[in-house]
């Protein structure tokens, strides 16, 4: 009998060093894996194991404790009923870890107590940044644009999908295998068993949203056969949402567009032609003031979907080992369903999900249409996004990732009922912002196709950021800073509530130089879906306000970092403080106003005495908190507690002063600008104002040169 081939030696030593070859080859991959910089620090990219067992949780059980700052334990023994986390029982998880969340959320609760008898009732100086300043346009680039390569077959448009016409004019004999792919829970999805359609006729989506398809037809050029795998999306026939309830008929859509990484400026700067269409013809109303509240994704997703902090809600992370899931969360999706609402969710980028990435996920759809086992199954749990040279990774079959979202939120708008939508982009943002120029033809497209087809009338529309760019470079700048604290936030009221309410428009735009957070948006989109009695009454201790403001009511003017839930080294606000008698600038302020003083009396010195410091009332300082300007990134993996180092230096400085000047007695205030690396100031006798009366000082020169009347001493 022959040998069979595997047996002869000479074959078991090729396979063997085959074997070997892969797993070098396996391995090495490895190390060339895409790694982003230090961006959004609570979404990382999963370590590489994580590439092969994507969903094993972290074994770390680093305490988060060990990474707070020095905690004062006594400030933290008791937790305020109220805000506490919801109670042990429905939780199922341990009390040593519903302590650390208590204790995290106490440690932060008290900072805030502290920094508002601090501020209270100073309100807020929103910086006021040029988004071309060259301290950041220097991270701007190029880049070229996603083009996606072939042609889909199958597209879905509703609950119906269909081979296109392109592809029925050109081949023939055509079969499609559809399998839905039907969501189990976050962690798990099932492919829904072969359904055969033959030619032009369509499949009906029953069982889920989205089906992968094979398709094989002979092209009418070609003798040999021809194929298409893909993926697609609709919505399935089968979801009826509730009834809502008498009265409630009519209440407005929302849609809330979000995009990663996406300041107020990066946006100015990268979306140009957007952000004029939502000026121009949305008239939206783009909020200069709009203010992060903790680190990363869900400091800010978790406030607007909830209302609520992290810290306030149920501890589900991954690495506190608890079965706890979200779906045990107040989410407004499921409040809104009650209400008979459709709601949609719609996430990119599953492996790094919002909600899965650090935490448990749901274990139930939050959403009516939400496209996480899509996304899993597309771009097989996430193993597309790291495959090398690969050039697609921004594609979903011939589209554009970016633009399928869109799609798919335009597809929705068109469903009937009550809806509620909240789409997150992150892909074209989260590595590198610049990318994001690639969509902005197509958001333009969006929001005017959104204009055309009647939504302005009924659906409050929100185009934001998360939170800004998080680079270490850009963290490196003031503005980096300030922009990462201030993310985008443009609001178009429909035209259906303005009618109700007159004068909401008015009030929103008054809004939009005051200080606002992620939790006023949740109290915005109730407020404007009449369903104030979800509002959360919360308060800072101490506080005059809630925490979260409505915009459709004018927010005070004095509203504070602290009042408003925004810790200290998180506000982007400026504020003027006195500058310490022993602080070198103080004596540098008084006499570089003098100097000016006399400069400006220079040419008539004959006449005019040189005039000398005899007293200083008060110098202050605006700037940034210390606290920001220190913050280097959040010390713990969970981005609860900051670490803090040196001190951005800012390139200015503005300050005040009062001063009394001799011979006579002349009192001066004025606003300067200190050029810190140059150390010197820049003063503008516009800026300055004389404060007593000069009577006959300047007598000498009055009539040939007035306007030196508030400087001019006469010797005589
Ligand atoms: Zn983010």
């Amino acid at each position: 009998m022959p040998k069979i081939w595997y047996r002869s030696r000479k074959y078991q030593v090729i396979i063997i060093a085959l074997i070997i070859f892969c797993i070098f080859y396996y391995t090495s991959l490895g190390d060339n894996l895409y790694r982003e910089p230090n961006l959004d620090l609570t979404r990382r990219w999963p370590k590489l194991r994580a590439r092969t067992h994507w969903l094993a949780r972290p074994k770390s059980t680093l305490s988060r404790l060990a990474s707070l700052e020095s905690l004062p334990v006594s400030s933290v023994a008791q937790a305020d009923a109220r805000h506490a986390p919801r109670a042990v029982k429905d939780l199922n998880v341990d009390s040593i870890d519903l302590g650390l969340t208590n204790t995290n959320n106490r440690y932060i609760e008290k900072r805030l107590e502290e920094a508002l008898k601090e501020d209270k009732g100073t309100g807020c100086e929103i910086p006021k940044l040029d988004p071309f300043a060259k301290e950041v346009t220097q991270f701007d680039k190029e880049l070229p644009k996603i083009v996606c390569q072939g042609q889909d077959w199958v597209k879905c448009y509703h609950a119906e999908c269909k081979v296109v016409q392109k592809i029925l004019d050109t081949t023939t004999n055509i079969k499609c295998t559809y399998n839905d792919i039907i969501y189990k829970s976050d962690s798990e999805y099932k492919i829904g068993p072969d359904t055969v359609v033959a030619g032009k006729d369509a499949y009906t989506l029953t069982a889920s949203d989205h089906v992968k398809v094979k398709c094989t037809g002979n092209h009418v050029n070609s003798i040999l056969p021809s194929k298409w795998t893909g993926h697609s999306l609709g919505f399935r026939s089968t979801v009826h949402p509730k009834k809502p309830p008498p009265r409630r008929e009519n209440t407005i859509n929302v849609l809330i567009l979000g995009f990663d990484s996406t300041s107020h400026n990066g946006f100015i700067r990268r979306m140009p032609k957007s952000y004029r269409v939502l000026l121009d013809e949305l008239r939206a109303t783009v909020l200069s003031g709009y203010n992060i509240v903790g680190d990363g994704t869900p400091a800010a997703l978790f406030p607007i979907l909830t209302g609520k902090t992290e810290l306030e809600l149920p501890d589900v992370r991954k690495k506190m080992k608890n079965n706890g899931t979200l779906d045990s969360m107040p989410f407004i999706f499921y409040k809104l369903k009650e209400d008979g609402y459709r709601t949609a969710y719609f996430e990119d980028m599953p492996w790094i999900g919002t909600f899965q990435y650090r935490f448990n996920g749901f274990r139930h759809q939050p959403a009516d249409h939400y496209l996480r086992s899509f996304y899993l199954e597309e771009s097989s749990r996430g193993k597309k996004w790291f495959n090398v040279g690969s050039n697609n990774k921004y594609c979903v079959g011939d589209t554009p990732q970016y633009k399928l979202m869109l799609n798919i939120t335009d597809q929705f708008l068109k469903l009937d009922g009550k809806r509620f939508c909240f789409t997150f982009i992150a892909d074209i943002t989260h590595d590198d912002f610049n990318m994001i120029s690639t969509a902005d033809d197509d958001l333009v497209h969006f929001l005017r196709s959104f204009q055309r087809s009647g939504n302005v009338e009924d659906t409050l529309l929100m185009v934001m950021g998360d939170h800004g760019p998080r680079y270490a470079k850009v963290r490196d700048t003031l503005q980096g800073k300030l922009e990462e604290r201030l993310p985008l936030m443009a609001i178009v009221l429909p035209e259906s509530l303005k009618r109700e309410r007159p004068n909401i428009q008015e009030i929103l735009l008054s809004n939009a130089d005051s200080l606002t957070t992620p939790h006023d948006i949740y109290a915005t989109v109730l407020d404007a879906l009449d369903l104030r009695q979800h509002w959360n009454p919360y308060k800072v201790t101490g506080a005059d306000f809630t925490r979260g403001l409505t915009l459709l009511e004018p927010i005070p003017k004095n509203r504070s970092c602290s009042e408003a839930g925004i810790e200290p080294h998180w506000c982007a606000c400026l504020a003027w403080r006195d500058v310490s008698q022993d602080d070198e600038l103080y004596q540098k302020t008084a006499n570089a106003l003098v100097n000016y003083i006399n400069s400006l009396t220079e040419s008539m010195r004959h006449k005019c005495a040189i005039r000398k410091l005899s007293g200083v009332e008060w110098v202050m300082r605006q700037r940034a908190n210390s606290r920001m300007l220190s913050f280097v990134a959040a010390k713990d993996a969970d981005g609860y507690v900051g670490q803090f180092g040196a001190r951005v230096t800012p390139n200015t400085e503005n300050y005040q002063a009062k001063i009394i000047v001799a011979p006579g007695r002349g009192v001066y205030e004025a606003s300067m600008v200190y050029i810190v690396k140059e150390d010197r100031f820049e003063i503008n006798s516009r800026d300055i104002s004389r404060t007593n009366a000069y009577n006959n000082e300047p007598s000498c020169i009055s009539d040939t040169h007035p306007h030196l009347n508030m400087y001019c001493y006469c010797n005589d």
